[in-house]
């Protein structure tokens, strides 16, 4: 019996439980993907895989965060008690969510009938705390001590989800 989905290679669990697409044994998520599209099976299991690697900023989740640590950002002009001393420009931070995620995503929302699905809640929440971890990157790179003005964006392409997160990079003193 096989263990792993025969497109994504994601072990079977409850989050990717086993199930069949014809004569193949692949997770739920990516049954959806094989049912929704026309495309053959090897097409659809290239795109996924494609997708998947393109998504691998979750890989590296708890690394993004340790990076975010003690950075100061607002979505403020200001931080109380300190003045800004320069202006390095506005810069930003991507990240996307693939088809697995995205698949969970879209189940997530058909869950919710009515009432606020934490599954959602925390997908978004996570997608914004990466965009914030490169946002932070690039103000890291700019020089900047902390981040001000910062602002969210969600955005779907095809079956990926991009959150973006903007800002404008400064060095602060304390006053
Ligand atoms: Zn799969």
């Amino acid at each position: 019996m096989a263990k792993n989905c025969e497109v994504c290679g994601r072990e079977f669990d409850a989050l990717y439980p086993k199930t069949s697409f014809e004569n193949h044994e692949v997770c739920k998520v990516c049954k959806k993907q094989l049912e929704a599209s026309e495309k053959s099976f090897d097409e659809v299991k290239k795109q996924i895989l494609e997708e998947i690697r393109r998504c691998n900023d979750f890989v590296d989740y708890d690394a993004m965060l340790e990076k975010m640590r003690g950075f100061p950002a607002t979505t403020g002009m200001a931080f109380e008690g300190y003045k800004i001393t320069d202006y390095l420009g506005i810069t930003g931070g991507e990240t996307a969510l693939g088809t697995g995620l995205y698949a969970d995503f879209a189940a997530a929302i058909y869950d919710i009938k009515g009432t606020e699905s934490p599954e959602l809640t925390d997908k978004i929440r996570k997608a914004k705390d990466l965009a914030l971890a490169k946002l932070i990157e690039n103000c890291k790179k700019l020089g900047a001590n902390a981040v001000i003005g910062v602002n969210f964006e969600l955005a779907t392409i095809d079956s990926i989800m991009i959150a973006s997160a903007n800002g404008t990079a400064v060095r602060i003193e304390k006053k």
